[in-house]
């Protein structure tokens, strides 16, 4: 898709411009390193790209072309002094407006936020720099990580590359689309409850939940604590794992990150044996609700893993139907007391300041004109649940539902050493379809939220498609063993993409391409 959509001759894209949209990180990486092309070329590109298409997908909220093209160009002079490039140096990315960064709007998809420009750069913003990714700007998102489709964003929909009149899944589906529609080869999201394997799945991709504590939560706007945990969206499992291994690692700046090695994420992606490996296949995460395509790809691939030497079981997770409802107490819980310090006096939105009204008064006026429908609705329930004689009963109640969750897990990894399910009951639904159902919304996240209950590493890997649009397949790892992800997802994605001739975005539709407009470069 991406080759074709940007070299029809109507765009005014050459073919070298046609071709590096839709190559991977790692070979962009590579092609920089040996001189082929520049990081400036490459930036520009992708810059062209955005603009010649984000008019219809919509995945960016702001591009900061300027900040893009110093950052390669420091790649390039660092280059031509003979210094040696890192995995990732030159390689343009997407960043979901979660995350700090130094100077750049920063809105978390929320006009409470609008205007604001952070005075830091989140510890993740930071190691990007650091390794010379080239940051194309910040992507949309459902208002604080609150939202399945993108559709809670204050700012408007993304659509999903495939087809823009469906959900590209949220809440990180700005990041995710921008990959897909080769606007970006990579992008960074974060996984609440299924933020970023949901739309990895609906759009095509691969997307990664890394263990909770694994990446750096500095910078990171929070939604809930204890479950939020950023990670890769990418087109290839190497490059997922080429990401994680930039961002992961311990930092002194966030109390819950782990201080161990990270695990070795991009020799796993690249050894394709799976031989002696036991998978577990969740029984749960099947049956009523799944769309029998769905089901019917996941099945053909758990029998290319056995092919492949895999060794495959069935393992039943009881507690797992629990999960949604657990999640939805404690979710709600945490963010009602993290959203506490959007109080009109600290950041972004001020209403009703007119020199007589009270601070109170202007708090609540600011919080009510800034917040969304969902994110009130969340606040709510969290103090609610919170509020002195429910807390055990509500709260309480969820926090043990979750240590039975993670009891399954470990009962499981006893006899198996990943678990596996859709990523997702469905593919990417129609945009509007549930905006007026929260519950069918929350749906959407019944496979992916026990492993953020548990805090334990999960992955989702293209495994073909249902009706014409992309299914994934959840590979769940115990906590620091996210390199067995890797390695039987890189072994899937090369079997599958060698039995098609090719990988599965290039099935894809064409995006209606608007024209370049040359003043904007
Ligand atoms: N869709 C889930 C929610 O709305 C998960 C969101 C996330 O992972 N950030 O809370």
């Amino acid at each position: 898709m991406t080759v074709s959509a940007t070299g029809t001759s109507t765009t005014g894209s050459t073919t070298s411009e046609a071709t590096l949209v839709s190559r991977t990180a790692a070979e962009l990486a590579g092609m920089i390193a040996s001189g082929e092309v520049s990081a400036h070329e490459v930036a520009q590109v992708h810059l062209d790209r955005i603009a010649s298409t984000d008019q219809a997908v919509h995945a960016f909220l702001h591009v900061d072309a300027a900040g893009a093209l110093a950052a390669a160009d420091a790649v390039d002079a660092a280059r031509s002094r003979g210094e040696a490039l890192g995995p990732l140096a030159g390689v343009p990315l997407g960043l979901k407006d979660v995350f700090t960064m130094q100077g750049v709007p920063t809105t978390c998809g929320s006009r409470i936020l609008e205007g604001w420009r952070p005075p830091y750069d989140a510890t993740v913003t930071r190691r990007l720099r650091a390794a010379g990714v080239v940051v194309l700007g910040k992507t949309n998102m459902d208002e604080f990580a609150m939202g399945s489709s993108t559709e809670n964003s204050a700012y408007g929909p993304t659509g999903n590359p495939w087809d823009l009149a469906r959900i590209p899944g949220g809440s990180s589906g700005g990041s995710a689309a921008a990959v897909a529609a080769g606007q970006a080869p990579i992008a960074l999201g974060t996984d609440t409850g299924g933020s970023i394997r949901q739309p990895a799945a609906v759009c095509g991709l691969v997307g990664v939940k890394p263990t909770y504590g694994g990446v750096s939560r500095s910078g990171l706007i929070a939604f809930s604590s204890s479950l939020d945990q950023a990670g890769p969206l990418a087109r290839t499992v190497l490059d997922a794992a080429l990401l994680h291994a930039v961002i992961a690692g311990h930092d002194p700046l966030d109390s819950t990150s782990i201080d161990a090695p990270v695990p070795a994420v991009v020799d796993a992606a690249v050894r394709r044996d799976v031989s002696g490996v036991h998978v577990g296949v969740v029984r749960e995460l099947a049956g009523e609700g799944y769309q029998p395509g769905v089901e019917a790809r996941f099945r053909e691939a758990v029998a290319v893993l056995e092919e492949l030497g895999a060794e495959v079981v069935e393992v039943s997770c009881p507690s797992f139907a629990y999960a949604l409802p657990a999640y939805y107490l404690i979710a709600p819980s945490e963010c009602s007391s993290n959203l506490a310090r959007f109080d009109a006096m600290r950041y972004g939105l001020r209403v009703g300041d007119d020199g007589e009204a009270g601070a109170e008064e202007v708090m609540s006026l600011t919080r009510a004109a800034g917040f969304g429908p969902e994110v009130i609705r969340r606040i709510m329930i969290g103090t609610y649940a919170l509020s002195s004689g429910y807390y055990d009963a509500y709260y309480g109640q969820a926090q043990k539902v979750r240590t039975l969750i993670t009891r399954d897990f470990t009962a499981a990894f006893e006899g198996v050493d990943a678990l596996v399910s859709p990523t997702t009951p469905t593919v990417a639904f129609p945009l509007g379809e549930r905006t007026g159902d929260p519950m069918a919304m929350y749906a959407a996240d019944l496979c992916t939220i026990p492993a953020n209950l548990a805090g334990t590493p999960a992955l989702s890997v293209p495994c073909g498609l249902a009706d014409g649009l992309p299914v994934g397949l959840q590979v769940m790892a115990p906590a620091l063993a996210d390199e067995r992800m890797y390695r039987l997802a890189g072994a899937l994605e090369a079997e599958l993409d060698a039995r098609r001739g090719h990988p599965l975005l290039h099935e894809a539709p064409r995006l209606p391409a608007a024209p370049i407009d040359e003043e904007q470069r």
